[in-house]
């Protein structure tokens, strides 16, 4: 839906603009009382289902509930994960299926994450009356005292401004729903780490330019236990080109033994559209020298020239390493390279990038964020540059937690991006692009992950009599 802040709702509604209201369910004051008011084009689920709702009903909640009520719907994993979550009781009445199928299944840890644990902004301290720097933002314990004061403040906020003269003449119901829904997640937040402690880690808090707090999460390192909320049907499939039965059951808590691995033979693209040269230039890590890097450089200067007149994409491991990339180039490469991340410095975001990209015939895409999520279908990607092994960035926290306590999960993590960034510009069967890894550290991770390798990559890994 487009957005576009309109002064009359009921216009807005008919053209599907989002809605501005802000509101679907307020809490207002009607002689004296507080009631519950709910937005007039909200519809009921009952009347959707019975399509006895209103023609100009909310479209944001008929589609929610069109799919609800619906024999089969397809959702993001935001939404469908919010009522899992959420309103599981709500609607268990339209949550009784037999079946249900998830896409890119590679990625469910990262969207379980976002529902569990907590990030707390210097605003809400800020808010709370407190001062950040009696706290410790890399200990646990001082994080939770964190919490715990926060949900001590906003308690006593509802109280005084319930009790206020102010309130009792003109009630700021938005006000004590907002400080009420604040008060819920801290003092939860409390209860779930409590709960399990050992499993919680306090990653490095952001700063901003000057130095300045700005934001700490508190995240679980195994989220196996809180897997089991959003997997409820009877069946489930996951889908995935690049998942491996023993880490991804291992990584969500799922028996093995209840759990039918189908791990497709053969890829469905032919094997000449997606051929793969490992060039074993230098390994890159954190010990590699200047030269090393220098003479990774080298190489994909030399791959440029050899691919003068086509699209394509270097990916690599971090921002530093793009700009250290982009630095060395020959000037002619330098002209045609465009750094890629979600978002940009310019402020340009990643589709406008792209379709930047797109009408440059021989531009080149740096990214070390592009190896998943991307399309560059024909032409606009016909060779693929692998700088360097995507390992999961062990500086972070909750990495680092993570990868001490399942070392599978590091490795298979790895791979997993690694195929993904394979994948990035053969997007059907006629589709084709050359990759090349310069990054010897490629034989490493493929040795570990040998038993993870998805069959469908074997012919192209020269790993048939395996
Ligand atoms: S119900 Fe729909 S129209 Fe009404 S406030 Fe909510 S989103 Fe807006």
């Amino acid at each position: 839906m487009a957005s576009e802040k309109m002064d009359n709702p009921r216009r807005a509604m008919r053209w599907n603009l989002t809605c501005d209201k802000g509101q679907c369910q307020e809490r207002v004051s009607k002689k004296g009382k507080e009631v519950i008011e709910v937005c007039k084009f909200k519809p009921t689920i009952k009347q959707v289902e019975e399509r006895t709702h209103d023609a100009e009903s909310c479209s944001y909640y008929l589609q929610k509930y069109e799919a609800l009520v619906a024999p089969h719907s397809l959702w993001n994993y935001h939404a469908f994960f919010q009522i899992m979550k959420f309103n599981k009781k709500l609607f268990e009445d339209y949550l009784d299926r037999k079946v249900s199928i998830f896409d890119e299944a590679h990625k469910i840890e990262d969207q379980i994450i976002q529902f569990v644990g907590f990030d707390i902004f210097a605003g809400q301290i800020t808010e709370c009356n407190l001062n950040s720097e009696k706290y410790d933002f890399t200990d646990l314990d001082s994080m939770i005292k964190l919490t715990d004061d926060m949900a001590y403040s906003y308690a006593k906020q509802i109280k005084d401004i319930k009790e206020s003269t102010i309130f009792q003449n003109k009630p700021d119901f938005e006000l004590i729903t907002r400080l009420e829904r604040r008060y819920d997640k801290s003092a939860q937040a409390k209860i779930d780490i409590m709960g399990d402690k050992d499993n919680f880690i306090v990653n490095d808090p952001m700063k901003d330019f000057n130095g300045n707090f700005r934001t700490i999460s508190v995240k679980p390192i195994d989220v196996s236990k809180f897997a089991k909320t959003f997997f409820e049907t009877e069946y489930q499939i996951f889908m995935s080109a690049t998942i491996n039965k023993q880490s991804f059951c291992e990584n969500m808590g799922f028996d093995k033994d209840e759990v039918a691995f189908v791990d497709t033979p053969k890829s469905p693209f032919p094997i000449e559209h997606r051929q793969i040269d490992l060039l074993n230039i230098r390994r890159l890590s954190y010990g590699s020298t200047e030269e090393d890097e220098l003479e990774v450089i080298k190489t994909i200067d030399r791959i440029l020239d050899e691919h003068s007149t086509e699209r394509g994409l270097i990916l690599t491991s971090s921002i530093p390493r793009c700009q250290k990339i982009l630095r060395f180039l020959s000037p002619k490469n330098t002209r045609r390279i465009r750094i890629c991340h979600s978002a940009n410095k310019d402020g340009k975001t990643q589709d406008e990038v792209i379709s930047e990209h797109a009408s440059d015939p021989t531009g080149v895409l740096l990214s070390s964020s592009l190896w998943e999520g991307v399309d560059l279908k024909d032409d606009l990607s016909r060779f693929q540059i692998i700088a360097k092994v995507p390992y999961p960035n062990y500086k972070e926290k909750r990495t680092k937690a993570k990868m001490d306590k399942f070392p599978l999960w590091y490795t298979s993590q790895t791979l997993t991006k690694l195929l993904q960034g394979f994948g990035r510009s053969i997007r059907s069967n006629d589709d084709w692009a050359k990759t090349y890894v310069l990054d010897t550290a490629v034989n490493n991770v493929f040795f570990k992950a040998q038993q993870m390798i998805p069959k469908a990559y074997y012919d192209v890994l020269g790993m048939e009599n395996l």
